[in-house]
């Protein structure tokens, strides 16, 4: 039986494992994917501390894998379907077989909301992104569009910029979501137009993006956007169905915890961007599984 089983490989799951076997615990992370999490798609984080004029998404996990590994990490490509609670442990049924478990440590992040207007299902990976560090690269020289006026929307149409000619950035308020810094550089960027007040309310194209149709959100006034592409923006979903029926999540999906990352059922923790959590970011993400593996540790030796 192990002690520690970690479900998910980015920043909260890797720092997770660090502290867990430096604790003596016997731990386990698993991914389903890339390693690395949803910080595989940011191009450059500039809000780590320790990196001074910032990183590279990717390289920073690359980093976090060796460091994990280094330390005696078990790390495996696996996806649980299951967790089931039996006495006082775990057993997760997973693609490869059983795994069972003294605690569990949720460590799944989020995934990009979807916009949900006609054409986007149809169009995806046909000029539909979610993902500008995956998928800029294709729109060299053409016009394209971002959705979303977050930290992701903002810096996103900053990356574009080395790619498109010009990006769009629409947004359905008249003021951004995105830190002041992030806005100033985007919004300074002569590529970037921001279009405020507007919604798009429909995807169209034959075989790829052609053009969006738009709504002013204060006027009601119906308009259209020939682009070749559109990013999507527009927040986060918790990674969570698993955990429906089994821990308490809030109204959006994010798994409830306190302060030590207990979740309603003992012995299961969660960390990073899937717990209710009021800041996600990487720094927080890694400070948040660092207390679940201690909290874990804790709960398994009774100290
Ligand atoms: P977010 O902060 O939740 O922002 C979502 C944006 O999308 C908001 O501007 C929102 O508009 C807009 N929006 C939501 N639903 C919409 C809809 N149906 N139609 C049009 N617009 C819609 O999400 P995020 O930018 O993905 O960021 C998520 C988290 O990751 C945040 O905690 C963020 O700080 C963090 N993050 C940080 C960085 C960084 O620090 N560099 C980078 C990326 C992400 P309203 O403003 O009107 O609500």
């Amino acid at each position: 039986m192990k002690d520690i089983v970690i479900i998910g490989a980015g920043p909260a799951g890797f720092t997770a494992g660090i502290y867990a076997v430096r604790s003596g615990m016997d731990a386990l992370l698993l991914e389903r994917r890339a390693t690395g999490g949803q910080v595989l798609d940011t191009d450059w984080i500039e809000n780590y501390p320790g990196f001074p004029g910032g990183i590279n998404g990717a390289e920073l996990m690359g980093r976090f894998e060796k460091h994990a590994r280094d330390l005696g990490v078990s790390i495996e490509s696996d996806e649980v379907h299951e967790i089931r609670r039996e006495q006082d442990s775990f057993v997760l049924r997973t693609r490869k077989g059983e795994i069972k478990t003294k605690t569990v440590i949720l460590a799944t992040g989020t995934g990009p909301r979807p916009l949900g207007v006609e054409g986007e299902d149809r169009l995806r990976g046909k000029g539909v992104s979610y993902c500008a560090v995956c998928d800029g690269f294709f729109f060299r020289d053409q016009e394209v569009a971002v959705v979303g006026g977050g930290d992701a929307a903002v810096e996103e149409a900053h990356f574009l910029t080395r790619f498109c000619s010009k990006i769009y950035l629409i947004h359905r308020r008249d003021q951004l979501r995105a830190v002041g810094s992030l806005q100033r550089r985007a919004l300074d960027n002569p590529k970037i137009e921001p279009l405020w007040d507007t919604v798009v309310t429909e995807i169209r194209g034959e075989n790829s993006v052609e053009e969006l149709i738009l709504k002013n959100t204060k006027t009601g006034a119906p308009g259209n956007l020939k682009v070749g592409g559109v990013f999507i923006y527009v927040g986060l979903v918790a990674n969570s169905y698993l955990y429906k029926g089994l821990v308490e999540l809030d109204e959006r999906g994010f798994v409830k915890t306190d302060v030590e990352m207990g979740t309603s059922v003992p012995g299961l923790f969660a960390a990073g961007d899937v717990r209710k959590t009021p800041l996600r970011q990487v720094v927080t993400a890694v400070a948040d599984g660092a207390v679940a593996a201690i909290t874990a540790e804790k709960y398994i030796t009774g100290s």
